[in-house]
């Protein structure tokens, strides 16, 4: 039986501000049919690819990326915000709306040439994405692609992570 994923996000209008539909994932998470589905989906494109390492931005792309790391047969590397990781890192800064942010890798997280695929629940704008993708650069990673659970199509975040294949499980 085909799991019908849409079924299990709850849209929330302007949230968290006005004009915004928050795509919630809350009830995929709490049925382990459609989290398990969800995980399988984003792994399916990459099935049967030697994958080293699946990498994702805190928060919820953990939530996926650990799942998908033992589904690939992969080990999970974690991207966090400033002062979260205790080893030595690489880090980038970039832009948002108001003001700037940066994320962080341990330098040993990933090795130069290591096959890596990148994990969120959600493309947006891509900036997030965009930030994991330089930072993995900075590795020396091989980026095989980026795969989420949802992708916003209408936002056209899949041109700021070109030249990377871009996979996802649902689109709106
Ligand atoms: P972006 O960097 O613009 O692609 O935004 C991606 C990040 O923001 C993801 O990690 C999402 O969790 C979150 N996000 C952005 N827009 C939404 C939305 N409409 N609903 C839920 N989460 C969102």
């Amino acid at each position: 039986m085909t799991i019908d994923l849409k079924s299990f996000i709850r849209d929330i209008p302007n949230f968290p501000k006005p004009g915004i539909i928050y795509r919630d994932i809350a009830p995929l998470l709490l049925d382990p049919q459609a989290f398990k589905a969800a995980t399988e989906a984003m792994a399916a494109p990459f099935d049967g690819e030697t994958v080293d390492v699946v990498a994702a931005a805190e928060a919820r792309g953990f939530i996926f990326a650990a799942p998908l790391a033992l589904h690939l047969n992969a080990g999970f590397v974690p991207i966090r915000k400033p002062g979260k990781l205790p080893f030595e890192t690489h880090s980038h800064s970039y832009d948002l709306e108001y003001g700037s942010d940066e994320l962080h890798v341990h330098i040993d997280g990933v090795l130069p040439g290591q096959r890596v695929i990148i994990v969120d629940d959600l493309l947006a704008t891509g900036g997030t994405m965009q930030a994991c993708c330089k930072l993995l650069e900075l590795c020396q990673a091989e980026i095989l692609g980026c795969s989420f659970l949802i992708h916003l199509a209408g936002l056209k975040g899949e041109t700021k992570l070109e030249p990377y294949r871009v996979e996802s499980a649902v689109v709106y």
